[in-house]
């Protein structure tokens, strides 16, 4: 039986599913005009009965995020939808928005509608140049049609790029033209956001699965998954499967599952470790095959949902050098503003270098998880924090392997496959 739940992904296999008419043709539009003519209150009411939560990683419940806006306040209130997709190994943002852009325009219009705002704001890494010119194409095409400019308008913003506009406070920033860098928590973005206005800031995700809601109502989205956990959710699946891609499946799958959905690890290999939700979220090993994928089955098995990035990595993967190359990246984006990320993570790189290269010795072991230990809750977001879960959950599964790049003078994969250290993935 087909764990599989096509919603958000029911039609991206027709040639024209990005296009008005392809949307249109499966009900498109139908959800926010429907939208229009009911209280705004009663939309997030709705929402909050589906039980719907953040898509983009935290998992905060979307209509008790959009109850937060002050109402009555004679503000202008704002909506901003973070398409900044970059954590490493998460793609599902970006194949949504290809195959179906108008799903997140409508989404746009029935959350503005429910917390009172004009404009909606979709910030998108300019980097995805494909998506970008997509995202826009769908915007003029919706305004040609009247869809939108009758009251509520979407901006497309082009972000230069960095990791840290994904926090939805250095968004903010970078939205008004400053430095994308953290703010100060309180106020919250729901009473001084954008420009110092009420304003939600919303994943693409868990915008574009509104208008289902709106159409089928909250019992249809509360039947799929989990207690705590509702709905389906795009899983990405990529590294060592034999057809890496986009899962969309009702929350509580099991890696094990989507693995047979997807062909399995590639053939005459086996699962080593993987990421539950990108790379900034513990790693878990093949033990942890039949963890319930959703928040509250991820995180009792000691990691987090995350975005959703199912990374696989098979036998021949050195472990050391996937958390090296993670923690590079993690330094290269920390912003700067705080000491135990900005300082922390250039140190955290030296020592897995040293690691790596066989050169440090098992102090430097300690060494690094009292580093990890100084960053986690000590950073100002959660870039810091989330750049000590590779390393930390690595030396907890695979310790024997970076003492082995110690005792053999270097990585025991080098330099060919025959060479595999003996105990890799025990
Ligand atoms: Fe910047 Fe890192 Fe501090 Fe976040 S944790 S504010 S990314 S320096």
């Amino acid at each position: 039986m087909t764990k599989l739940a096509p919603v958000l992904s029911a039609h991206w296999d027709e040639k024209d599913s990005f296009t008005l008419e392809g949307y249109k043709r499966h009900g498109g539009y139908t959800a926010s005009a429907k939208a229009l003519t009911m209280d705004p209150d009663a939309i997030i009411q709705l929402v909050k009965d589906s039980g719907l939560r953040g898509r983009g990683g935290a998992g905060f419940p979307t209509g008790m995020k959009w109850g937060f806006i002050p109402q009555g306040d004679n503000k202008d209130h704002y909506l901003v939808v973070n398409a900044d997709e970059s954590e490493p190994g998460t793609c599902k943002d970006t194949p949504l928005l290809m195959a179906n852009p108008h799903v997140l325009i409508e989404g746009c219009i029935i959350a503005c509608h429910a917390i009172r705002a004009k404009h909606a704001f979709i910030y998108i890494r300019g980097e995805v140049t494909h998506v970008v010119r997509r995202v826009n194409q769908a915007i003029a095409d919706a305004y040609a049609a009247g869809i939108l400019g009758n009251g509520i308008d979407v901006v497309l913003h082009i972000g230069a790029g960095a990791y840290i506009c994904g926090e939805e406070t250095a968004l903010l920033d970078s939205l008004e033209g400053f430095r994308g860098q953290p703010r100060l928590r309180p106020p919250f973005p729901a009473i001084a956001g954008l420009y110092a206005r009420p304003t939600v800031v919303n994943n693409v995700e868990s915008i574009a699965s509104v208008p289902a809601i709106v159409n089928n109502g909250a019992e249809w989205y509360q039947s799929m998954g989990t207690e705590k956990s509702k709905g389906t959710t795009l899983y990405s699946l990529s590294g060592h499967v034999v057809n890496p891609g986009q899962f969309e499946a009702p929350l509580g799958i099991t890696l094990r599952e989507i693995l047979d959905l997807a062909g399995g690890v590639r053939p005459g290999h086996k699962l080593k470790f993987w990421t539950p939700g990108g790379s900034s979220t513990p790693l878990f090993t093949d033990a942890h095959l039949d963890v319930p994928l959703d928040y509250e089955g991820v995180a009792a098995a000691g990691s987090m949902l995350g975005t959703k990035a199912l990374q696989i990595f098979d036998e021949t993967t050195c472990v050391v050098r996937a958390v090296l190359r993670w923690t590079e990246f993690y330094k290269h984006e920390s912003c700067g503003k705080c000491t135990p990320c900005r300082e922390g993570t250039w140190w955290l790189v030296q020592i897995l270098r040293d690691l790596e290269a066989g050169k440090g010795t098992e102090a430097d072991l300690a060494k690094l998880l009292d580093l990890c230990d100084n960053i986690m809750g000590r950073s100002f977001c959660a870039l810091g924090d989330g750049a000590t879960s590779p390393i930390t959950s690595s030396i907890k599964y695979f310790r024997e392997e970076y003492i082995a790049h110690l005792t053999q003078g270097g990585c025991p994969f080098d330099p060919v496959a025959s060479t595999l250290f003996a105990g890799a993935g025990a």
